[in-house]
């Protein structure tokens, strides 16, 4: 075999990661272990290391344990404007209606991205909530971040009534593949979207060959609190154009969130 030297391409923006989370000393924090540290300090380590400026964040805390969304929501609220780094994704539990208000009000600021949902860990069927949840993030012209379980090809005809709102179908799966990319292409709106976070986009093509069903613009970054270096590796090394990187890794994020993020 012949040796190359591989190189990285010379991006033009630090990527900006639109999935993750942290601890912060709540009682309901995701238990840590030795190998996979979770703590806001160990986290902000990592994103000074590589130069990482930008990430979209909601607490463990607040997507564990549907009591402590208001008060998480809240303590985050205050940590965006502390922290340049961070950004929010406001919590909802649609059973809880104060968390509609509060996402009204929280979703002015322009460090708040949108809505995050994750129905698994607070115990509720989404197809129950589902059209009330989309409906107010219609209404609000707003991103939806929603962890999803056995429910990503039902999520689109709630996306189809719902053409202000922008969905995240979060963690692009290789064994779900055709799922979530069918649901994408087939989305009449062109409303929804993947990300790269967690680790089923380990598998060696899983990310290239949704990049060749759904395009580029479909998919974004994000780490979800795994390696950094694994995730960047991923899409910085992988089998795409520099342009298709650029866009995965920070040009979707300034896109979907212009108030945000500028390009
Ligand atoms: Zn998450």
């Amino acid at each position: 075999m012949e040796q190359s030297t591989t190189l990285l391409p010379n991006f033009t923006h630090s990527p900006i990661d639109v999935h993750s989370h942290f601890n912060h000393g709540s009682k309901f924090d995701c238990p840590e272990t030795e190998a996979h540290i979770r703590d806001i300090n160990f986290i902000e380590s990592v994103y000074r290391r590589v130069g990482v400026t930008q990430v979209g964040i909601s607490t463990f805390a607040s997507v564990t344990e549907p009591t402590c969304v208001s008060e998480e929501n809240e303590y985050l609220h205050r940590l965006i404007k502390e922290k340049d780094w961070v950004y929010q994704w406001v919590v909802i539990d649609p059973r809880q209606k104060e968390t509609y208000a509060q996402a009204q009000r929280m979703l002015t600021h322009p460090k708040v991205l949108g809505i995050k949902l994750h129905p698994a860990y607070h115990g509720y069927r989404i197809l129950d909530y589902a059209q009330e949840l989309f409906a107010f993030a219609n209404s609000q012209k707003t991103v939806v971040l929603i962890h999803p379980q056995y429910e990503i090809s039902s999520m689109r005809p709630f996306a189809d009534k719902c053409p202000d709102m922008k969905l995240i179908l979060a963690h692009l799966d290789s064994t779900r593949f055709q799922e979530y990319t069918d649901t994408i292409a087939y989305a009449e709106y062109g409303n929804i979207y993947t990300d790269t976070s967690g680790r089923a986009s380990a598998a060696n093509n899983v990310i290239e060959g949704a990049v060749q069903r759904v395009g580029s613009q479909k998919i974004l970054f994000g780490t979800d609190t795994y390696s950094y270096a694994f995730q960047f590796g991923r899409i910085a090394l992988s089998a795409l154009s520099t342009e298709e990187k650029e866009n995965i890794l920070w040009k979707n994020a300034t896109r979907l969130f212009p108030n945000a993020f500028l390009s």
